[in-house]
């Protein structure tokens, strides 16, 4: 499995806008943001993708959501919606190949996405 910039960030290699770190995940501000808020939520341990997941990923896997909860209220965007998206596969737009929950709000979000 080669590896990708966001392990490099994970062992601090890499500066990043971190806003929260545990045993299991951190999270950090996009690069290029889609989104006044757009965070991504990736776990310390170097999944490829949900495609890649193993069942004993389930709970890292729901542990990023419920991270991404937390964001969404710490951050102030809890109220006014917000989405979580997860891009599979580089034909849906994945160019990062760690698994990375992607966080987005501060802007009407529309549906479907492209
Ligand atoms: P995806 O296209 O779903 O794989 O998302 C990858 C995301 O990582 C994109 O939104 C990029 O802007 C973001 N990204 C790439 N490199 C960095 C970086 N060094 N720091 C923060 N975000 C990054």
């Amino acid at each position: 499995m080669s590896e990708t910039i966001f392990a490099k960030i994970i062992r601090g290699e890499l500066e990043a806008d971190i806003v929260h770190e545990d045993e299991h995940c951190i999270a950090f501000r996009d690069i290029n943001p889609q989104a006044p808020t757009h965070v991504l939520i990736i776990p310390r341990k170097q999944i490829t993708s949900i495609e890649a997941l193993e069942d004993g990923d389930a709970m890292t896997v729901g542990h990023l959501f419920c991270v991404a909860r937390d964001l969404a209220r710490s951050l102030g965007v809890a109220e006014s919606g917000y989405r979580l998206v997860i891009n599979n596969g580089v034909a849906a737009g994945q160019t990062v190949f760690h698994l990375h929950v992607h966080l987005l709000a501060g802007r009407n979000l529309n549906w479907p996405p492209g």
